[in-house]
Parts: C-alpha cells; sequence; structure tokens
C-alpha cells in the first residue's frame, strides 16, 4: 500500500556557510532520489526556539572567531567529555521544553544533525519520550579530520564520517563499526553533478578565455588573509619584464561587505574579478585552475570535485586545523601563511611549475567524493526500510522531560 511521506528534519546552525550548506545539500539530494517519499524540513532548531546560550550560538561564533584565541579556549577547554556533558546537561535542562515543542511541530520519523551540538539534547528529548527505538537519528559530521568529540553520541543509529580519520576518532570514542560510515562530506547535487566546460564557463562569468585563472576565497563570511593575499598576487602574477599579466584573479568575499568595497578600491595591474556572495559556486571554480582559501571543510570538498590545487592559508583553531594536513599529505595543496610565498607558488604553479600544477590537480581528484551526499540519502533511505512501515510515531507533548527537572 501506499505508505506516508515520512518527515525528516535536519537540525543545523548557521555558524558559517558550512553547516547550511551540508544540511541543504542533503535535502536536495532526498528530493533528486526520493522524490516526495520524504518531507524535509531544515531548521536552525535552537535559533527559533531556545533562548541564550543556543540561539545566540551565530553571533557568538562569529564573535569568537574574529578573536580566534577566544575560539581556541572555548573548542579546547569544552573537549573533556565530562566539561561538555555537564555544561549540554545545564542547557538541556533549561532548555529542553522548547527543544521538545520543535520536535513536536515538525514529527520527524527521520532526525539528522549536521552540528556537534545538536545530538545530545534531541536524543534526551526523544528518550525521556520514550520515542528513542521509534526515530531513527543520524549524525553527518562536516569537519574532514579533527573533530570536536560532541559530534559523537553513541546513542546514534549512524555517524557518517567524511573521512577514514574521523571514522578512527569515531571508534576511539566509543562508537561500533556498525554505527560508522564512510562516504565523504555532503555536497549539494547541483555542485557535484554539473557537467561544465571551461572554456564556456569563462565565456559566462566573463573571464579572460586565456590567462591561468586563481581563485581566492575565505568561506562563507570571507575571513581569513584575503586582501593582503589579493595584493601579493597582484604584484606576481604581472610580469614586469614583458609587461603584461601571466595570471588573473577572482575574489569571492562572501558575506563580507567591507572586504569587497576594500578590495575594489585598489588599482590592479591585472585582471581581477571581486564579488560578493555568489550561488553558483560550482561555476566560479569549474573556471578556474586553483584555489586560495582558508581550510573550510566546505570549499575544500568542493575544490577537490573540480579538481583545483589549494592553497590554505588560514583555519579556525579547532576543528579546522585539521583539514590542513588532509589536503597536504594527500598532495592535493599545500599549506602557507605567508601572502608573499602563496603569490610566488601561484605564479610558479602559473609559468614554470605547471606539471606540478597538474599532478596536485590529479591527487585533487583522487581524493574527491562527489557521490557522497547520495551514498548517505541512500544509507538513510535503507535505515528507514529495515524499520519496516513506519508507524505514526507518537509524538505527545509530555511534562516527563520538564517534570524529572
Ligand atoms: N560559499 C558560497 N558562496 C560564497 C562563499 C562561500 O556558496 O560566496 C559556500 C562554499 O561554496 C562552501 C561554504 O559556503 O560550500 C563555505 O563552507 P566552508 O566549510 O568552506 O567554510 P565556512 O564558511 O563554513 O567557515
Amino acid at each position: 500500500g501506499a505508505e506516508r511521506t515520512k518527515n525528516v528534519l535536519i537540525l543545523m546552525s548557521d555558524t558559517g556557510g558550512g553547516h547550511r550548506a551540508s544540511a541543504e545539500a542533503i535535502r536536495d539530494a532526498f528530493k533528486l532520489e526520493f522524490g516526495d517519499e520524504y518531507q524535509i524540513f531544515v531548521k536552525d532548531v535552537w535559533k527559533e526556539y531556545t533562548g541564550w546560550p543556543l540561539n545566540n550560538m551565530e553571533s557568538s561564533y562569529k564573535f569568537m572567531v574574529k578573536h580566534v584565541q577566544l575560539w581556541n579556549v572555548a573548542f579546547h577547554s569544552t573537549s573533556p567529555r565530562w566539561i561538555h556533558s555537564v555544561y549540554l546537561a545545564a542547557i538541556a535542562a533549561f532548555y529542553a521544553k522548547e527543544v521538545e515543542a520543535g520536535l513536536m511541530e515538525y514529527k520527524p520519523d527521520i532526525i539528522i544533525s549536521v552540528h556537534p551540538l545538536m545530538q545530545h539534547i534531541p536524543l534526551w528529548v526523544l528518550k525521556w519520550q520514550g520515542l528513542q527505538k521509534k526515530v531513527i537519528f543520524v549524525t553527518v559530521i562536516t569537519d574532514l579530520n579533527t573533530c570536536h568529540p560532541t559530534w559523537f553520541h553513541p546513542g546514534v543509529n549512524r555517524c557518517y564520517c567524511p573521512s577514514e580519520e574521523v571514522a578512527k576518532r569515531a571508534l576511539l570514542d566509543g562508537l561500533e563499526e556498525s554505527q560508522i560510515r564512510v562516504f565523504g562530506l555532503p555536497i549539494r547535487p547541483s555542485f557535484c553533478r554539473a557537467v561544465l566546460s571551461k572554456d564556456d564557463l569563462r565565456v559566462e562569468l566573463e573571464m579572460d578565455p586565456n590567462l591561468p585563472a586563481v581563485l581566492l576565497m575565505g568561506g562563507g563570511e570571507g575571513m581569513g588573509p584575503v586582501k593582503k593575499t589579493a595584493k601579493a598576487l597582484g604584484e606576481s602574477l604581472f610580469d614586469e619584464g614583458l609587461g603584461k599579466p601571466i595570471g588573473q584573479l577572482i575574489i569571492i568575499c562572501g558575506r563580507n561587505k567591507v572586504l569587497a568595497s576594500t578590495l575594489e578600491s585598489i588599482e590592479w595591474k591585472i585582471p581581477v574579478k571581486i564579488r560578493g556572495f555568489e550561488t553558483q559556486m560550482e561555476k566560479w571554480m569549474g573556471a578556474c585552475d586553483c584555489i586560495i582559501t582558508k581550510a573550510g571543510p566546505g570549499t575544500i570538498a568542493e575544490a577537490l570535485i573540480r579538481g583545483l590545487p589549494i592553497i590554505l592559508n588560514d583555519y579556525i583553531p579547532g576543528q579546522e586545523k585539521g583539514n590542513v594536513p588532509y589536503v597536504v599529505n594527500n598532495g592535493a595543496g599545500v599549506f602557507s601563511r605567508s601572502s608573499k610565498e602563496t603569490a610566488r607558488l601561484v605564479a610558479e604553479w602559473f609559468s614554470t611549475k605547471t606539471d606540478e600544477l597538474k599532478r596536485m590537480s590529479e591527487n585533487a581528484l583522487n581524493l574527491a567524493q562527489p557521490d557522497a551526499v547520495f551514498d548517505i540519502v541512500k544509507d538513510i533511505h535503507e535505515l528507514a526500510c529495515q524499520r519496516g512501515p513506519l508507524a505514526n510515531i507518537p509524538y505527545m507533548l509530555t511534562s516527563s522531560f520538564s517534570s524529572l527537572i
């Protein structure tokens, strides 16, 4: 008989572009693979339903990444399990009712968390509601290597790890092999399924058709030493002897409007395009020959799919640090904090060291996992099928949890 549509609730928070990007990737892949079988809700539940500090996560995150040392301390001081458990227990006790109301509204058959802080509270609420065995709960980790231990919760049905390194950590943290799957980081289907020709893209994006192109960016917020690096490239990609450019530069500033307007005011000797938040990153990446970025997992995974050698020029301490060896040790790029060195390297890649650029591009393609998001949703679908026809899940607004506090 016709089964009813299953509800999928994806829990995310707008800290950076990454979590939202992964959440939307999963939503789109569900639509493409299973059409109306699933109804997907992407929710920043904390923001909508809870008070401080959780609805403040986004602005605290932005504040903290701007004050890097503070973020460093916050990341590492909450690492020991007993500290974050106590901390989260306190928050959960305070906000459980609101979280419960959030779950009530969407009545999810499946809950997908793409955020390091969104396992404990919803799993507690499910437990108190007696729904732990009825609702499928999975975590999709969006850090490539060194991830925060709050990602790992033994109560999940699945924990999707983007790399073997993360899977090892999950095992060490007490998850069972049977809970772990390694498919890669979920990237928007429109990105991984795009079939693009570089020549056509350059026409469409009004770029120089012949000059090699470097893409410079810093995540959704336009972070890292973008301005300094841009200036250095403006020099290194101009051949003084010949009096002409040897490359072109694309700078994507994301939501950083100040950065974009600062860059606009500079006079360039080489062709430069300065853009704000772009919605078709696959095109810009497809039109370029290498990329310079902070070590954001989303940008790295996307660059690998497009076969772009990567220069990492910065990372957010803690969760992004491990993305550096992931890229460098696999031969898909290099790490340099020096803008001068970065600019010199790009100039070499575009002139005397084109073979190195080509080799790194091949390594990048080998590391890429463009099907990850489809593997993940198919696996979740299998989990749902194993449950058999899902009974209507008895979500009740009980006072069970709140009354226990
Ligand atoms: N992004 C985008 N448009 C922009 C800048 C960034 O769509 O103008 C996307 C980018 O393609 C990637 C995500 O935002 O998917 C950034 O994620 P990442 O993990 O690299 O860094 P975050 O911004 O989360 O720190």
